[in-house]
């Protein structure tokens, strides 16, 4: 099984690090991929270019092993849609069961990301719930998809929705962007070498 971490990761930090090896290890995945998104449709537009935050992703991940930096949203032109980015994995890999890892916020917001219903034809979606955190009612199309054994996530290629518990540490990108153009230091939130390539670039001084 491969893994699938989509974000702007302006810049990568502990937060998404950390919950990459967790998943990595309990769902058995051979390779977790981080997708830096080029233009985000959902969001504001990230302040480092794409071809920085993948610089910061690659040095984040080096000597990690099964992580992987998928640079194809940046290398396709337009609109960032990670529909777009599953069919392009699911042609690559046609039977590889592929898990496409969100957060609670982006599941809330699901149905208005382009093509949503699609994705489901390629990759298996999996939640990132914090602690306690209980699902709202499910709609119809979800409650079909909503399986609590993870063995089924294996013997389908996609298709499925599961609801996973990680240990959410209270890192944002945000946070350390401001940290930064406030001259506080970040260390300890995000990797020493994604630090240093910030101040090499005077990055996110200002906000
Ligand atoms: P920003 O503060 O700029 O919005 P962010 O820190 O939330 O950024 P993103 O690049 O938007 O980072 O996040 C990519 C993915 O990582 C999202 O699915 C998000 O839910 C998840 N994520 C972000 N921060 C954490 C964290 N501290 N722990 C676990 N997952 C996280």
């Amino acid at each position: 099984m491969i893994g699938l971490l989509g974000g702007t990761f302006d810049p990568i930090h502990y937060g998404h690090l950390r919950s990459a090896l967790e998943v990595k290890e309990i769902f058995g995945l051979t390779e977790i991929r981080l997708i830096p998104s080029a233009q985000p449709p959902h969001r504001q537009q990230p302040m480092a270019t794409a071809l920085m935050r993948l610089d910061m992703l690659k040095l984040a991940i080096e000597n990690q092993p099964g992580f992987v930096a998928d640079d194809r949203e940046i290398r396709r032109i337009g609109p960032s849609y990670m529909v777009d980015t599953l069919q392009s994995l699911r042609n690559e890999l046609p039977e590889m069961p592929l898990i496409l890892f969100i957060g609670t916020d982006a599941f809330n917001h699901l149905k208005t990301w382009h093509r949503w219903s699609l994705l489901f034809s390629f990759a298996h979606i999996v939640v990132m719930t914090r602690p306690g955190f209980i699902p709202q009612a499910l709609d119809d199309c979800f409650i079909e998809r909503h399986t609590d054994q993870l063995t089924e996530l294996a013997v389908n290629s996609a298709g499925k929705l599961y609801f996973h518990q990680v240990s959410q540490l209270d890192i944002s990108a945000t946070t350390i962007r401001n940290m930064i153009a406030e001259h506080q230091n970040p260390g300890f939130l995000l990797p020493d070498t994604v630090i240093a390539y910030i101040r090499q670039h005077q990055l996110y001084l200002r906000q």
